[in-house]
């Protein structure tokens, strides 16, 4: 019995054609400054956004600390959702390698208003850091894979300019957010002082991401890049799995988001199980195991044994991504799976 991976949309492998792509791919240098197709991406990314530049990068956490780091000093403070990846799972390098505070929000969902963030600034006086920043996720993983809602997102945007802040969007998965929205990425992007995005997760790149916005901030983070040690040579052979991403991996996503809703549909009928649909916007499915059944972890364990791969997110909270190695069938016996893991005791 093959296992079915619904860890996370990382867990794609390239496709035989992205091999073929990234074999086909000219090459040069990229700190040098001369890898065609490492600047053909950047190019790429830059105007998809909506962008004057782009950096790539070898991951998202690498672009959310370029990110931070550029547009701060050390000492300033931080606007973000506790929940956030920059927050929650980048092993503190706000912190430690950018030398700034977080203040955090714990509004539901990980989404907040420009009121919100306005109770967390600190006033302009000596004794406190400077707000200089705030960030925001979308999708919203923790959030259940949610969508900033495009009004409330001109809200913030509006509000963090009136107040001279920066606004940066961790969008790992803002492909998914545009499929969801039916919107360009630069629609998204265009409130955004920087944007980051992976290739790595739904679209199905091995490695890579990217760090988009005006060109001094993107200067500024080429810098911090090469002192991080994030600045790579024939780097070329992962942008051309990127653009070939952009080119066959983008549009799919929306079945991913088809499959995500027929899962959470499934796991909703099982009686010891319960998932909010209404959250369920894209490929995230985010699931209550009661207290009656077991722990999340150990049903985790239990769904292991059936052959379904999840993580468990909380004490009573497991997640199953939908992504481009899991079919329709797939998902339908991985629900068969769960039922049988959830009835065996
Ligand atoms: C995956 C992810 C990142 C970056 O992760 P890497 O593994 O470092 O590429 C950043 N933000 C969010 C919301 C993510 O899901």
């Amino acid at each position: 019995m093959l296992p079915i991976d619904l860890r996370s949309d990382t867990v794609t492998r390239p496709t035989h054609a992205m091999r073929e792509a990234m074999n086909a791919a000219p090459l040069g240098d990229d700190t040098i400054g001369d890898d065609p197709t490492v600047a053909a991406l950047e190019a790429r990314v830059a105007a998809l956004m909506g962008k004057p530049a782009a950096l790539f990068v070898p991951s998202g956490t690498m672009a959310n600390l370029l990110a931070i780091r550029s547009h701060t000093e050390p000492g300033d403070e931080i606007i973000c959702h506790a929940d956030s990846h920059i927050c929650y799972y980048e092993t503190g390098g706000y912190a430690a390698v950018a030398g700034c505070s977080i203040r955090f929000l714990t509004t539901p969902r990980g989404l907040f208003t420009a009121a919100d963030a306005a109770r967390l600034i600190r006033p302009d006086d000596h004794h406190f850091p400077r707000t200089r920043l705030i960030s925001i996720e979308n999708t919203m993983n923790r959030g259940g894979g949610v969508v900033w809602p495009m009004h409330q997102l001109a809200d913030l945007a509006s509000f963090a300019r009136a107040r001279g802040l920066r606004l940066h969007i961790d969008g790992a998965r803002i492909w998914n957010a545009s499929i969801h929205l039916g919107l360009p990425v630069a629609d998204i992007a265009q409130h955004a002082d920087t944007i980051s995005c992976c290739f790595s997760k739904g679209l199905g790149c091995p490695a890579g991401s990217a760090l988009v916005g005006d060109q001094p901030t993107i200067a500024r983070a080429r810098r911090f890049r090469k002192m991080l040690g994030g600045s790579m040579r024939q780097s070329g052979i992962l942008a051309a799995a990127a653009l070939h991403a952009l080119d066959h991996h983008f549009e799919r996503l929306a079945l991913d988001h088809a499959h995500a809703r027929r899962l959470a549909d499934a796991i909703n009928r099982i009686p010891g199980l319960s998932c909010n649909l209404a959250d369920v916007e894209t490929n995230l499915v985010y699931f209550e195991v009661s207290p009656d059944l077991c722990t999340a972890a150990e049903f985790c364990r239990r769904l292991e044994a059936v052959g379904v791969r999840t993580f468990d997110e909380g004490p009573q909270r497991v997640r199953a991504v939908c992504h481009l190695d899991v079919t329709e069938s797939d998902i339908d016996e991985a629900a068969r799976r769960i039922a049988r893991a959830a009835t065996s005791t």
